[in-house]
Formats: structure tokens, sequence, C-alpha cells
């Protein structure tokens, strides 16, 4: 029985490297995969980037409106798994259409986001709330701050101060340097209190 995954971490976890590396292990037993994310900024286009290097097409990307089900009926219906990066942004409707892929197609559909928004915002990425209230399989990807406790939250930094506001797709308008770090809980706090 095909199952619904949910695989979390803070930014910088290799989040998208697992996600490539699970795509190469598919394919070198033969068998097909389908890599999907969406479409929220027009930087990586339709590509899957990781920070140290490797990258990949994805077979599409899709917008917060798109029906992910009738997408895959269409199209992929032949495939052996189904790997979302950025699964954050997804909508709720939008992860029940892939626990719907999973029940009706029996295709398994891993999903690979953020547990959190850089705010710690109650319910902060909706498509992440679903994820864990429906997934079968939530596994966490673990990540050290630079203290050496883990680090649970991804924050934002402009110009190398902590932001504690803003939208959360932040376009890089080339004027403001914008990081992400992963940082633990204690430092977060230390941060925010030196701001
Ligand atoms: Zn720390």
């Amino acid at each position: 029985m095909a199952q619904l995954y949910f695989r979390y971490g803070a930014m910088g976890c290799g989040k998208t490297m697992q996600l490539l590396q699970v795509a190469f292990n598919y394919e070198e037993r033969g068998q097909k995969v389908c890599v999907i994310k969406p479409r929220t900024d027009t930087k990586n286009g339709t590509k899957l980037l990781t920070r140290i290097g490797p990258e990949r097409e994805t077979q599409f990307t899709f917008t917060r409106r798109d029906n992910i089900y009738k997408k895959i009926q269409k199209d992929y219906r032949d495939v052996d798994c189904i790997l979302v990066d950025e699964a954050q942004f997804l909508t709720p409707a939008q992860v029940d259409q892939l626990m719907d892929v999973v029940v009706d197609f029996d295709i398994p559909v891993m999903c690979y986001g953020l547990r959190l928004n850089f705010r710690r915002q109650d319910g902060g990425f909706e498509g992440s709330t679903r994820l864990l209230q429906l997934a079968h399989k939530i596994e966490e990807i673990k990540t050290i701050c630079d203290c050496g406790r883990k680090a649970t939250l991804s924050c934002r930094f402009i110009d190398g101060k902590l932001a504690t506001d803003g939208p959360d797709i932040l376009i890089d308008d080339g004027k403001t340097k914008i990081v992400y770090r992963a940082l633990c809980n204690h430092c977060y706090h230390r941060l925010k209190k030196e701001l």
C-alpha cells in the first residue's frame, strides 16, 4: 500500500538533496518518478537547485489554483513515486489531492518541506500543517545550529539582522542581502533580544 510521507526540516537541512537522492534510487532500479514543486518565484524557474550543486528539472510546477490530482491522473498515472519539493507552499486542498493520489492510484507521494515559517507563526505554512495532520509517515530531517544544538527554526536575516516580520515569500530585489539560517530556540531568543 502506497503512503503519503512528510519529511520536514529547517532551512538548509538538505531536504532537496534527499529528494534528489530518492529520485536517483528509483531511477537506478529502472522506475519512473515525477518531481514537482510549487511555482512561488521565478528565480529557480522549473528546476530544483541545491546549495551544494546537484540540480534537476521538474516534471511540472503548479500554482495554488492548480488541481494536482487531475494533472497526475491525466499525465503521470504510470509513475512509481511522486516527489514534492517546497511542500510547505501547498494549499491544504492540494495536500488532500495528493492523499487521493496515494489512495486512488497507489502511488507513494513524498513531500519535503519546512515545518514552520520564519516568524514561527502558529499555522505558519498551511501546507505543512495539513501534511502533519494527514501524512501516514512524518519524518524529521535534522540539522544543527551554529551553537551545536538541534536547529528547528528557519530564520530570515536581512543585511545580517534577524527579521521577525514580513511576507513568507520575499523576492530578492538585489538591494538588501537576504539569508536564511537554521537556528535553535536558544539562539533565536538571544538574537531577538539583541534587536
Ligand atoms: Zn543555537
